[in-house]
């Protein structure tokens, strides 16, 4: 009784977790632009409400239309079992087998239906933890509204009538620029600790304000991430990644703790000035990059996040004895070993992070064939983009960036004056890159200095060849 008097005072914007019935807002009160929404999207609910069915637009697409941006991809929910959707379209394929959802294509652009989920998540089969391993029942809609993450994320749009179904006042949270997760905190991130990644990203990709109590429990509840398979955490990894707003993310994720063990010692990486300068400078060139519509690559990106601890296991091993060249690829698979257990990194990914770095001592070679060499690597602009970053981050002097502009650049005559230019930089040549001018000193010490390269590549422990790096050690 006093709840829902306090509820009344509040306003209808304030509703709990249970709430069967939505807000109904006009196109007037939402404001919604009608051109912002795929021709696709309309036809798929169009088509689903003729044949007698419930179909909405919702979630991401949902909110990002009552923020007047152009949503990237549209998900319909319906009412319809996945196969009543399947038969009602050309190219349909029911995708996945514990909860089935529909793809929907036309043309590249992919349209995901999914019937309303029902049952509370108090049913469901969970782990030791908490966490919901199934979860695949068909339900009411305000039973799927419910079981969505953000109010902002749980709301239906139907295009016939302009129309929004808000049933946890996302429409007022969303005015408020608000991030709240729909239920009880603490529950909703022990059944999928997955939200606490998703609250991260979308505070920095929407700049919205976390609300202190869907906040709260993350600095405690932050350790259950370990417990999600490695292949979810790292899609979602991703997704911020790719964001358009990795820094943001990024600073984020330290803001509420998150950063310990999701990407092993990037906390300690992220401690170093060197490292964190790094890592700030890589992050914002790609939210330069994603926001001018260029592509990523997420090799470019992972090799970028993971190069200082790549870096002080290389000179670990040299100052220990190794050679330049094999030592960076044991730094390598130490790195990436590490990694795999967390993320779950994929083997196209891992290779291309590989690449990037075994390319790293080639460009200290300035002189005979070996920078024409380079030039023909399929990944040069990437570890060269590399290369540029090591140096605006002060890792190493500027002057090789420079020199590969210029011999990128240049063309015949120009190359060779540029070859027979003396390195100003006592660090380049030599194939022994981790000695740069902020290298430290171990680098340096380390007996490792002769040249000598055949078979000293092989004594890495996948023998050099298991994600098969670039061939770096020809001299
Ligand atoms: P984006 O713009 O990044 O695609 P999105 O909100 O559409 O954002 P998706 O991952 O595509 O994110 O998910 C679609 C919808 O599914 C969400 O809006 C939300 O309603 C629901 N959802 C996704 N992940 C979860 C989750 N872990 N827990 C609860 N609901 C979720
Ligand atoms: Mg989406």
């Amino acid at each position: 009784m006093i709840k829902k008097f306090i509820r009344s005072i509040l306003g209808k914007n304030k509703k709990d977790a249970s709430s069967t019935e939505p807000t109904i807002l006009s196109q007037k009160q939402h404001g919604i632009d009608l051109q912002l929404v795929s021709p696709n999207a309309i036809r798929v609910t169009q088509t689903l409400q003729d044949a007698g069915f419930k179909a909405f637009i919702v979630g991401g697409a949902v909110r990002d239309l009552l923020l007047s941006v152009k949503p990237k991809d549209f998900d319909v929910a319906t009412n319809a079992t996945p196969e009543q959707v399947k038969q009602l379209f050309r190219r349909a394929f029911i995708i996945g087998r514990r909860f089935q959802i529909v793809h929907v294509m036309f043309g590249q652009e992919l349209i995901e239906v999914t019937t309303f989920r029902g049952a509370s998540a108090d049913m469901a089969p969970k782990d030791e933890h908490g966490r919901v391993l199934r979860d695949n029942t068909f339900g009411e809609q305000h039973e799927d509204a419910v079981r969505r993450d953000f109010t902002i994320n749980a709301m239906y749009y139907d295009p016939a009538s302009q129309s929004v179904l808000d049933y946890h006042g996302g429409i007022a949270d969303i005015r408020a620029k608000t991030l709240r997760i729909i239920g009880e905190p603490e529950a909703r991130y022990r059944e999928d600790p997955v939200r606490m990644l998703r609250v991260v990203r979308f505070a920095a990709k929407l700049n919205f304000n976390i609300d202190p109590a869907s906040s709260a429990p993350i600095a405690v509840m932050a350790p259950l991430i370990d417990n999600v398979p490695a292949a979810r955490v790292f899609d979602e990894m991703l997704k911020l990644l790719m964001s358009g707003h990795a820094l943001a993310c990024l600073q984020q994720l330290r803001k509420q703790g998150l950063h310990h063990g999701l990407l092993p010692l990037l906390d300690v990486v992220l401690e170093q000035p060197l490292g964190e300068k790094f890592v700030t400078l890589a992050l914002a060139n790609t939210d330069a990059r994603i926001k001018q519509g260029k592509p990523v690559s997420p090799g470019f990106l992972f090799a970028s996040l993971l190069w200082h601890q790549v870096l002080e296991k290389w000179r670990a091993y040299q100052a220990a004895g190794e050679y330049p060249i094999p030592a960076l690829h044991l730094a390598a698979d130490d790195v990436l070993n590490a990694q795999t257990e967390k993320l779950a990194l994929q083997r196209k990914i891992a290779s291309d992070m590989r690449d990037i770095w075994a390319m790293q001592p080639r460009f200290e070679r300035r002189t005979g064939k070996a920078p024409y060499k380079l030039l023909e690597h399929l990944r040069l602009r990437a570890g060269y983009d590399f290369l540029l970053l090591r140096c605006a981050s002060g890792e190493i002097d500027a002057e090789l960036g420079d020199w590969w502009t210029a011999f990128m650049e240049g063309d015949g005559p120009e190359r060779e004056v540029l070859l027979s230019r003396k390195p100003t930089n006592s660090s380049s040549g030599g194939g022994n890159a981790g000695a740069g001018p902020a290298a430290g000193a171990s680098a340096n010490t380390g007996p490792a200095k002769k040249r000598k390269r055949r078979g000293g590549r092989n004594r890495s422990k996948t023998g050099g060849g298991a994600d098969k790096p670039s061939n770096d050690g020809e001299a």
